[in-house]
């Protein structure tokens, strides 16, 4: 270091502390990058590289930004999952003695962004913290925006830490160095969110921003949790988080769990194709009018309710606005125009709202007496509960009112920001500009009479000030000694006078004491509205389940959902059920409803067989969509339904997740299998499509025989099973609580068309050749093929015959196009080699286009 400019040796030493961020380091009016930070911003930017000497033996390599437009930069780099540290200069240059003192002010980080510019309205944008403490692993997660901060605890277990973490998707993880280097290698793990190794905080500084009462309930390993997820908050935003006062703890088990690859198989949030919110549940259920209600329905769908109880709160209010289109309306009219409130009220507590943010506030907040009064006369004992007693914030919306202008600029800096009327002395030097610049209209009508310059004019520059102007060509007519020049330009002069100098003295002290005192009034005013965010931040989550509600309503009554009655049994019927996503999807084409009924003793588990495309998977993703969709307090598809709580839904279906880690699909389906076996309870939903494929015949349908067995006898669980081996129909004998179900087609001829209706009995052959044909392989393929399967059908020896066998399509002699509709044909011969998943995309795709 000895060799560097004084400079570049501050450099290095504020850039100790933040190795691994970009260190954006302010330099009159840019951020310069240097070494390897100036190299990699340079690329990761695509800004110019250039080099500055330091003192060293090299060109120190150097790239900037300009400070006015860092936030781009700072947004891209925040992106592609870096950090980025902002050092600013912490003293007045002009008194500095030396090099002016420089310190880091924040970091950025992904899971800290607090800049509207990096934040997506309808997601919370998490930041975690993953600990173990007494055997236990505790969880805290924090989406700075909006100031929430959840906890939970479980006993260690790396499947339950990333089922727990992928439910908030954070974009940034902190914690324990061995659990975050397990996290690394985990399979479900794949987000590319930065990990960082933090420890915990002193017990009395997590108990100064939380209160000792709150910390003191928390186990300790979810004392942990909070305290390193704080700790790297503390450090990297270096200011108080006056927002994030509350702790949410709950159990693990107070929530349905849906584990990673069950939230992608079933579309929860996102489709598995590409990954878009359309196409998901969310997608369909979401009419909210507000960013807040989009948020808290996804945290809402990614945690279905286990309590009868608060699902059926939910499922009053719901019905409450179902009923009554009117009311539904009035709610929507009322809460569209509200902002974000939540993200505003982080901004206040920030202390980076500016005047447009107050009034956003404000206007948002007029909206709540009337929310309020909607509620009241709903009828709804729910909705009249959730308002009672409300806080309709009335007093903080009349201050904004009566201390800003209605329309106020952008920076909270340049004046323009407080109201006639509000501050007296503000309002005197108000009329002190004013009045200075009425004198220099006057002035400018004066001389130009006496002096008969028509053209002449009064003008302001930075740094001339106020002057007079007076073209070349009439510089003659200007009378001796009574003007002093000023600035001579191509064709014109500029003079100033004694009283000319005067009054721009008063002007210009009159202008900066007014941005001073305005800026220092909206401060005060920011300042007080801090005092009171736990009022605003109640006010806004009240406005977010008010808006989920709102839009349960709506779509239900728009798709003809039907209200589920939730019981605390074992058996689940669903009459008419449908896939609500795939029927959004439909563009007209009749959804064919399916019933389902899985119930203790006769028919606990269900084996489907069929041909592919004939709608298993659909029908069985339905039923678990239908279990969310009650558990979350929504109506649901059907004619009607009857919900016992599911604790826990396991999906294992098609082959989406098999490139993750280079894994063969059997591998995957073993493990999730292998999680299924020890996880799931009697009260657990266990879907599993095309058990046993991925490994040779005879194997595969022994382990889908031994899986199905140990499902029945040993988990006693409610499950759907589908499976191409229709040998494994005989299992409906010898397990008492299994039934065989199949996928109805109706053949004529060479013709099969899909009914979409399932019923009962097993499919005796899965068409497999059949489907071969229709894609158009070559005749003499499919003729060998049946040859072979006629052999290997003769010499299996000891599966029992199906109760009610369907008969196989007739094969054709001759290998003639196949005489079925040319647009299914088209579809079906397309999509037949794809995996189960690509199918449902494919035809989702279809159905869109
Ligand atoms: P399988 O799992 O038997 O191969 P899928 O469930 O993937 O079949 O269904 C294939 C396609 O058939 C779906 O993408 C959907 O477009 C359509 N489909 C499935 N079930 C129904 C239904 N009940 N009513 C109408 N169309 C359906």
């Amino acid at each position: 270091m000895a060799g560097y400019t004084p400079m570049i040796q501050q450099y290095l030493s504020v850039k100790e502390e933040a190795k691994d961020a970009f260190l954006f380091f302010r330099l009159g009016d840019f951020y310069e990058m240097f070494f390897d930070d100036a190299i990699n911003a340079a690329r990761e930017l695509e800004i110019t590289l250039t080099g500055r000497e330091g003192g060293g033996d090299a060109k120190i390599p150097m790239c900037g930004v300009p400070y006015h437009s860092a936030e781009n930069y700072i947004s891209r780099l925040i992106e592609k999952g870096y950090k980025v540290a902002i050092c600013e200069q912490v003293e007045d240059p002009a008194a500095a003695k030396g090099v002016v003192r420089r310190e880091i002010v924040r970091i950025i980080t992904p899971g800290t962004v607090m800049e509207s510019k990096s934040l997506e309205g309808k997601t919370n944008n998490f930041i975690a913290a993953a600990t173990t403490a007494g055997g236990m692993m505790g969880l805290a997660a924090c989406d700075l925006s909006t100031g929430e901060l959840y906890v939970t605890s479980f006993p260690d277990s790396m499947d339950a830490l990333v089922d727990e973490l992928n439910v908030y998707t954070p974009s940034e993880v902190v914690g324990d160095e061995h659990l975050l280097d397990k996290l690394r290698s985990a399979d479900a793990w794949n987000r590319q969110a930065p990990l960082t190794t933090r420890g915990p905080i002193a017990l009395e500084r997590l108990a100064a921003q939380f209160g000792s009462e709150q910390v003191e309930k928390l186990s300790a390993a979810r004392q942990q949790a909070v305290s390193v997820l704080t700790g790297y908050l503390e450090e990297t935003q270096k200011r108080s988080l006056a927002h994030v006062r509350t702790i949410s703890a709950y159990e693990p088990n107070q929530f349905m769990i849906l584990d990673h690859y069950t939230r992608r198989n079933l579309e929860l949030t996102e489709t598995v194709r590409d990954r878009s919110k359309k196409g998901s549940l969310l997608w369909l259920l979401d009419r909210t009018g507000t960013s807040m209600g989009a948020r808290l329905l996804r945290r809402w769908i990614d945690k279905p309710l286990l309590s009868k109880t608060a699902i059926e709160r939910r499922l009053d209010a719901v019905e409450t606005l179902y009923r009554d289109l009117i009311l539904r309306e009035d709610f929507r009219a009322e809460l569209t125009p509200i902002y974000d409130l939540e993200r505003l009220v982080g901004r206040v507590a920030y202390g980076n709202a500016n005047g447009r943010d107050l009034n956003a506030l404000k206007s948002s907040l007029r909206r709540i007496p009337a929310l309020t009064q909607l509620c009241r006369s709903s009828g709804s004992k729910v909705l009249m509960e959730l308002v009672e007693g409300s806080d309709d914030c009335s007093d903080l919306a009349d201050m904004i009112d009566t201390v800003l202008v209605d329309e106020p600029p952008v920076s909270i800096r340049e004046g323009g920001l407080i109201r006639v009327g509000y501050d007296d002395y503000l309002d005197q030097l108000r009329e002190a500009s004013v009045n200075g610049k009425k004198w220099l209209a006057e002035l400018e009508r004066t001389e130009r009479e006496l002096t008969g310059i028509k053209s002449l004019k009064i003008g302001f520059n930075k740094v001339f000030g106020y002057y007079l102007e007076v073209s070349k060509a009439n510089l003659s007519m200007l009378p001796e000694g009574r003007y002093e020049r000023k600035q001579t330009l191509a064709n014109a002069e500029r003079f100033v006078t004694p009283e000319l100098k005067e009054k721009e003295r008063l002007i210009l002290e009159a202008e900066d004491k007014m941005i001073d005192l305005e800026y220092a009034r909206f401060i005060e005013l920011r300042d007080h509205l801090a005092l009171h965010l736990h009022r605003l931040q109640k006010a806004a989550a009240i406005i977010a389940e008010l808006d989920v509600y709102q839009s349960f309503a709506t779509v239900s009554a728009e798709r003809r959902f039907v209200r589920p009655q939730i019981t605390e049994g074992f058996d689940l019927n669903v009459e008419e059920g449908r896939h609500p996503v795939v029927e959004a999807m439909m563009d007209g084409a009749p959804f064919i409803a399916n019933d389902t009924r899985l119930r203790t003793e006769e028919q606990r588990i269900l084996l489907i067989t069929g041909p592919n495309m004939a709608g298993k998977s659909t029908y069985m993703r339905q039923t678990a969509l239908i279990s969310v969709m009650a558990q979350i307090g929504c109506f649901v598809p059907a004619k009607s339904a009857v919900i016992p709580l599911i604790d826990r839904i396991f999906t294992r279906i098609g082959a989406a997740d098999d490139l993750i880690g280079g894994q063969s699909t059997f591998m995957v389906e073993m493990k999730d299998i292998q999680i299924m076996t020890e996880k799931a309870t009697a009260n657990s939903l266990v879907i599993i499509d095309e058990l046993g494929r991925g490994t040779s015949t005879g194997e595969g349908m022994a382990i889908a025989q031994a899986v199905i067995e140990f499902v029945h006898h040993h988990i006693g669980c409610k499950a759907l099973v589908s499976t191409h081996f229709h040998e494994l129909a005989h299992l409906e004998d010898t397990l008492p609580s299994l039934s065989n179900a199949r996928m109805a087609v109706e053949e004529s001829g060479d013709d099969v068309t899909f009914l979409r209706k399932l019923v009962p009995g097993a499919a005796s052959t899965s068409y497999g050749i059949y489907c071969a044909q229709l894609a158009g392989l070559p005749g003499s393929i499919i003729e060998r093929a049946y040859e072979l399967l006629e052999e290997t059908e003769d010499a299996s020896p000891s599966i029992s015959a199906p109760k009610t066998p369907e008969p196989a399509p007739k094969r054709q002699a001759t290998p003639e196009p196949p005489a079925i509709a040319a647009e299914q044909a088209a579809q079906y011969g397309a999509v037949v080699q794809l995996s189960m998943f690509e199918e449902s995309a494919a035809a989702a795709d279809s159905a869109k286009a």
